[in-house]
């Protein structure tokens, strides 16, 4: 079986239209959006276009969810405030300000519990299995990964799943992608990625605040809300500077100093 992992970003969007038009084979059994529920509306009505190709396609989009992300971790802050004991709470990569200054990142458990897992999970009710039966078939799942972003290429962790990136193969960069959909006269799709993450450069903090306010305010909320969590020895903010996030200084000149850190950090699940 083959299966396309949709981010609903500019690669696997890329890859599920070419998929459509029969332009990567052999034609995937149906495309997964793992769906942390904190993306911005924009990623949401572009989801709600890919719906129309894929009946058009036959390629059905199927969702999945563990639960909302930002749900949880407004849970995991009420716990903290309010009593002595800390539900658990699948880590985001939040920037820590530790108390001697220095400046650390926390490890991500977002991306396998949110996305990856739940693919997997997906996957095998698709193909008819229960929890912890083992799986006999090999599925090939297809990853929006593009040949400018090699380094973020990883192996399958389950067995009965091997990774296939076809963007890779085809030797199509991001800039591929987009001439592509231009071509064919495809909209460019808005970058996937939950409304907070700490993986946004400047750019797209920026273009946050700028083009989407709500999202905007969405993120300031949450970038102050984060400082109430006890659990960690120092203070964790959005924000790599560790300044609350309406403070810092997203100097449009100096943009272009930064690399997209974001493209390095999310496995091709989250960003794509
Ligand atoms: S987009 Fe960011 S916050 Fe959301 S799951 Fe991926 S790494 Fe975590």
């Amino acid at each position: 079986m083959e299966v396309i992992s949709l981010g609903a970003g500019v690669q696997s969007t890329t890859l599920f239209l070419m998929a459509g038009h029969g332009e990567i084979g052999p034609k995937p059994a149906f495309a997964v959006f793992a769906d942390t529920g904190w993306e911005p509306k924009k990623v949401y009505r572009h989801l709600n276009w890919l719906r129309t190709k894929a009946d058009e396609f036959g390629i059905p989009i199927i969702e999945t969810q563990k639960s909302n992300i930002r749900d949880d971790l407004l849970a995991a802050i009420e716990t903290d405030v309010k009593f002595a004991d800390t539900i658990r709470f699948a880590n985001i990569p939040f920037f820590v300000k530790n108390k001697d200054g220095t400046v650390s990142i926390m490890k991500r458990q977002c991306t396998k519990e949110y996305k990856i897992e739940q693919i997997v999970r997906e996957i095998r009710h698709q193909l008819g299995y229960r929890p912890r039966q083992r799986v006999k078939e090999q599925v090939t799942e297809w990853i929006g990964i593009s040949a400018d972003e090699i380094q973020r290429i990883k192996p399958s962790r389950v067995p009965w799943i091997t990774h296939r990136w076809p963007l890779v193969e085809l030797g199509m960069s991001r800039g591929g992608c987009y001439s592509w959909l231009q071509r064919h006269g495809y909209p460019i799709p808005p970058k996937s990625s939950c409304i907070g993450c700490p993986f946004h450069d400047d750019r797209l903090w920026l273009e946050m605040k700028r083009d989407d306010p709500e999202s905007w305010k969405e993120a300031v909320f949450i970038d102050y809300e984060i400082r109430k969590l006890k659990r960690f020895r120092g203070q964790v903010f959005l924000h790599r500077s560790c300044l609350p996030l309406d403070q810092v200084d997203l100097n449009e000149n100096q943009l272009d100093l930064f690399d997209d850190g974001f493209l390095n950090e999310c496995e091709g699940m989250c960003g794509v």
